[in-house]
C-alpha cells in the first residue's frame, strides 16, 4: 500500500451548534472497529452563511474528505455544492458534502437513514402515512416515504397550516389536513411519523408533551418519532403502552451517518446493538449532567 493510502483521512460535522452531535461518537466507533486511520471532528461555525462557505472552502483546502452538515446550514450546503444527488435536490437540503478533486458533491442521507431504520418494522401492505410537522426534517421524511419506501398516500398536518399546504403542493402523493384532525387521521394511517419537536428535551428538561394520544390508532400501526433526546418520547411511551410497533429517532440518526463513513473512510459502517448501546450511553450521560 502506498504512503498516501496509509495517511489519515479526515472528515467532520459542521453546524452551529455541534456540541450535542452524536456523529463523532458514531464515526469513531466504526473507525476503531475497522482499525482505520480515520478522524471525524465537530466544527462549529459562526458568521452565518458566509462563515459557513469560508469554513467549507478551508476544510476542503486542508484535505478533508467531506463533511456532514447540520442545522442551520443544510440548505446552504446544497446551494454551494457543484452537483447534488436526486435525494438532496428533491428534499432541498444536504446533510453530506463530499470533496472531490474538482468539485463538491451534495447528498442527503437523512431520508435513507429513516427508510433503513423503519423498513424492518413496516409491513409490505403499508399504504398510508401520517406525517406530523412541516419543518426541515419533514422534507426528508416525505421523500423517504414517497420515493424510497413507496407509500403512495401521505397526509401532512402541521400547527402552521400554510407550511403543511406548501409541502403537500411540492411532493406528489402528499396532501395536507388540519392540525386539529390529527387524531382522526392517525386512525387511518399504517405508519405515523412525528417530525415536530414536541416531546424534545430543552435545556436538559425532558419534554413532557405528546403530539398524539393515539386513541383512534389501529393495532398494527407503526409509530415513529424522529426526536431522539429523550429517546423514549411521550409519544413512543404511549405507543408501547398500546402494544404498537415503535421506532425511535436513534434508528434514523445512526443510519444517516453510514453513507458518509463509507464514502470518506472507505470502511464498513454496520449499525448494530453495540453502536446503539454506545449512543444510548452518551445520551443518558448528557441527561444526567
Ligand atoms: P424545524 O424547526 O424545522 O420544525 C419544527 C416543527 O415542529 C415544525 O413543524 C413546527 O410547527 C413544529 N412544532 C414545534 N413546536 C410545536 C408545538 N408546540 N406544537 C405543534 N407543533 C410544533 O425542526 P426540524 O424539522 O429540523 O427538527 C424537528 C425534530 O426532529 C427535532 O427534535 C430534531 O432533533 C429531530 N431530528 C432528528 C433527526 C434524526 O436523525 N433522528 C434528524 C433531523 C431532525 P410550525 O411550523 O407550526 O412552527
Amino acid at each position: 500500500m502506498s504512503a498516501a493510502a496509509d495517511s489519515p483521512r479526515v472528515a467532520g460535522v459542521v453546524g452551529a451548534p455541534v456540541g450535542h452531535s452524536l456523529s463523532p461518537l458514531i464515526h469513531r466507533t466504526w473507525a476503531e472497529r475497522a482499525r482505520l486511520p480515520f478522524h471525524y471532528v465537530p466544527i462549529e461555525v459562526d458568521g452565518g452563511e458566509p462563515g459557513f462557505a469560508r469554513a467549507i472552502e478551508g476544510l476542503r483546502m486542508a484535505g478533508f474528505k467531506g463533511v456532514n452538515v447540520t442545522l442551520p446550514f443544510k440548505e446552504e450546503a446544497l446551494r454551494l455544492a457543484d452537483g447534488a444527488s436526486e435525494a438532496a435536490r428533491a428534499i432541498g437540503a444536504a446533510n453530506m458534502l463530499t470533496f472531490n478533486k474538482d468539485d463538491i458533491h451534495a447528498d442527503n442521507s437523512d431520508a435513507l437513514g429513516f427508510c433503513e431504520g423503519v423498513k424492518s418494522s413496516l409491513p409490505d401492505t403499508a399504504r398510508r402515512a401520517l406525517v406530523l410537522g412541516a419543518g426541515g426534517s419533514a422534507r426528508a421524511i416525505l421523500y423517504a416515504l414517497l420515493s424510497l419506501i413507496g407509500i403512495d398516500d401521505v397526509v401532512i398536518v402541521n400547527r402552521t397550516a400554510s407550511r403543511a399546504n406548501a409541502l403537500a403542493a411540492e411532493f406528489a402523493g402528499a396532501k395536507s389536513a388540519a392540525w386539529d384532525s390529527r387524531e382522526t387521521a392517525a386512525g387511518e394511517a399504517d405508519v405515523i411519523v412525528n417530525t415536530t419537536s414536541i416531546g424534545m428535551a430543552r435545556d436538559g428538561v425532558a419534554g413532557g408533551e405528546t403530539p398524539l394520544t393515539l386513541e383512534h390508532v389501529r393495532p398494527l400501526t407503526v409509530v415513529c418519532d424522529i426526536v431522539y433526546a429523550p429517546l423514549k418520547t411521550p409519544l413512543l411511551r404511549n405507543a408501547k403502552a398500546k402494544g404498537l410497533p415503535a421506532v425511535d429517532g436513534l434508528e434514523m440518526l445512526m443510519r444517516q451517518a453510514a453513507p458518509g463513513f463509507r464514502a470518506w473512510s472507505g470502511g464498513q459502517a454496520v449499525v448494530d446493538a453495540d453502536l446503539r448501546a454506545a449512543c444510548e450511553a452518551a445520551l443518558n450521560a448528557r441527561r444526567a449532567s
